[in-house]
């Protein structure tokens, strides 16, 4: 998958509608500390549904919203869009949308989608917000120190096998499930009998 095009309004620093476009070749992103090049690569992230706090540098979910300066007012929402080209071809376009108190929305190809959604479309890509493509500051340190299981989970990762894994939970839950109402069902057919 390549990433094209990265929108984003109100997340993090990035209070007015900003666009980064990734053409092909080598992208460098450079500026003075604090400038908000780490927020870009979180706000990768974060549209691919990342929410821990340890990720995002932050506190709370509510927290990439642009917070507000001396001179300007925070601001109620923030909203990253991500546009891409799968290896097929296809076109893909994954929107993140938080509102101050009321949570995130996520939309793919302008369909409204649940979370799990857009991990499952980042997953079978081989890629999404653990993937080990995306660096961060400390990260090869890391990685070096990993245990031989996390280890194996970012080579799942990379390899596009780790949504196969949450699609298995899914089912081994529905079994037990199905399981569970086929012996209730027996207990009742037993009490007609
Ligand atoms: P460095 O080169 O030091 O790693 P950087 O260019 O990667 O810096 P970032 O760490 O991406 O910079 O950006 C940090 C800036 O983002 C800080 O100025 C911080 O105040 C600002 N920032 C982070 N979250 C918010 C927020 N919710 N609202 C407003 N500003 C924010």
């Amino acid at each position: 998958m390549l990433i094209r095009k990265l929108k984003l309004a109100g997340f993090k620093s990035f209070v007015e509608p900003s666009e980064l476009r990734i053409e092909p070749g080598l992208t460098g992103v450079v500026g003075p500390n604090g400038c908000g090049k780490s927020n870009l690569l979180e706000a990768i992230r974060w549209v691919m549904g990342e929410n821990s706090p340890k990720s995002m540098r932050s506190g709370g979910m509510d927290d990439v919203i642009f917070a507000g300066t001396a001179q300007r007012p925070p601001r109620d929402f923030a909203e990253v869009v991500l546009d891409a080209v799968r290896d097929d071809g296809e076109e893909l376009q994954v929107t993140r949308r938080i509102e101050r108190g009321a949570g995130s929305a996520y939309r793919v190809n302008g369909r409204d989608v649940r979370a799990k959604d857009v991990s499952l479309v980042f997953a079978d890509a081989a890629t999404g917000a653990h993937s080990p493509a995306l660096v961060s500051q400390g990260k090869i340190a890391a990685v070096i120190a990993a245990k031989p299981a996390e280890r194996r989970m970012m080579l799942e990762e990379a390899a596009g096998i780790a949504g196969l894994h949450v699609r298995r939970r899914d089912a081994e839950s529905k079994l037990k499930q199905t399981e569970a109402n086929l012996a209730r069902l027996e207990d009742l057919a037993a009490g007609l009998d």
